[in-house]
């Protein structure tokens, strides 16, 4: 194998198409794919010196493979980041992400508007192993400060949220953090490594779900972590190489070739959102669009200032609460109804009673996700035949 191609000079879409490259004595164009579980070595001392590390080679897929390393390298290079670990879903980077800084007696602090998974880690799965935490409203910097305690250790958000696409301030939750010496991990999903980076705004360590437009296509799950060297080797790899969520080396080959189509994907399905939104937003039939870079968005200004677009999802309430979003969700054709987010096709979900049913209506009431509340991830489609969609999601609302 030649050493990996490391471009750190090129801009990033060229970054994405040649980034982490790593080509065998055949010299291939498009990335090997390296199904293999371990890897043999020419005699005894090659092996030795590959434990004691003498030999930075590759040894055991559970914790290092070369399709995987061109996976990591790629993000590495996207995010900004030293270095970056891929795991076999986003839940599993979040979990390790978390788990690996923590330990009994810590203390975490999140925003409430979380994914329902990673609620589910802060809030229930965290505290069994001792280590309670505390939700607050994220877009309230005073209820970050008011919750940090002596042994607070972690701080964790995700902006723009699922699915009210609220901002959070990233620079000033870092800033909460680090003055209490708690680290800030950041779940950047929604505005992905192009439109919004977190390290450079102060957060120490980023996770993705690559299952969404990273992949894009909507065929595999993936994760990664990203941070500094000195994160990844104290938090995250042993924790990993130990207890094993591996990114298969296929998916990370499906998510490796994802990237090179990135920007272009999300640059159109970016266009797609804003014409939608601002469609919507003159329907008599809807009561309000919420989407980061329009102007009638609560923290515009926050989303101006920390993203460089408004990403490929929206969310909108339409009249006639849960029977009004039905309505208009059934009368969709081209828009599919699922619950995944940043794929190629449209997709709608209603999250009252999708994604987030299992939080209950108090916490939805509290989080502002109304019963008419629709979020809409745009695909690749002709942004006509999308807006022809949404008149006959309008015309079967009545
Ligand atoms: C999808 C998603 C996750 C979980 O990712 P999986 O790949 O489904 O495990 C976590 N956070 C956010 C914001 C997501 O959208």
């Amino acid at each position: 194998m030649s050493a990996a191609d490391t471009p750190r000079k090129y801009r990033p879409a060229t970054n994405l198409v040649h980034g982490g490259t790593l080509r065998s004595q055949f010299g291939e164009t498009s990335e090997a794919m390296f199904l293999t579980q371990g890897f043999v070595y020419p005699n005894m001392e090659a092996a030795e010196a590959r434990f004691t590390g003498a030999d930075p080679g590759f040894i055991y897929s559970r914790f290092s493979n070369p399709t995987v390393a061109m996976f990591e390298q790629r993000m590495a290079l996207l995010e900004g980041a030293e270095s970056a670990r891929a795991t076999a879903s986003g839940m599993a980077a979040v979990t390790a992400a978390m788990l690996g800084q923590l330990k009994a007696g810590d203390h975490v602090v999140a925003a409430k508007a979380l994914f329902g998974s990673c609620r589910y880690i802060v809030e229930e799965l965290l505290p069994r192993y001792g280590v309670p935490s505390t939700l607050v409203d994220g877009t309230d910097l005073a209820q970050w400060r008011a919750a940090m305690r002596p042994n607070t250790k972690v701080l964790f958000l995700e902006s723009p949220t699922n699915p009210q696409l609220e901002i959070i301030d990233i620079a000033a939750v870092a800033a909460i953090a680090h003055d209490g010496g708690a680290r800030l991990v950041v779940d950047n999903v929604f505005a992905t490594p192009l439109l919004q980076s977190p390290l450079k705004l102060g957060a120490d360590c980023v996770v993705y779900s690559t299952t969404k437009h990273i992949d894009g296509q909507g065929r595999t799950l993936g994760g990664c972590i990203l941070a500094s060297e000195e994160f990844i080797q104290t938090h995250v790899h042993n924790f990993l190489r130990q207890t094993g969520p591996a990114l298969s080396p296929f998916n990370a080959w499906v998510m490796l070739k994802g990237l090179e189509t990135l920007p272009v994907r999300l640059m159109a399905q970016q266009a797609n959102a804003v014409r939608v939104a601002d469609f919507l937003a003159e329907q008599p039939g809807i009561e309000r669009v919420l989407y980061p870079t329009r102007k009638d968005h609560p923290q515009h200004e926050l989303a101006m200032r920390q993203m460089s677009g408004g990403g490929s999802v929206i969310a909108f309430d339409v009249k006639g609460g849960k029977e009004g979003a039905f309505r208009f969700g059934n009368g969709l054709s081209v828009v599919k109804i699922s619950n995944n987010l940043g794929d190629a096709k449209s997709l709608l979900t209603h999250p009252a009673t999708t994604t987030h049913q299992r939080i209950g209506p108090e916490a939805r009431a509290e989080s502002g996700i109304g019963d008419g509340m629709l979020r809409l991830s745009c695909g690749l489609e002709d942004v006509e035949d999308l807006i022809d969609d949404m008149k006959a999601g309008l015309k079967s609302l009545g």
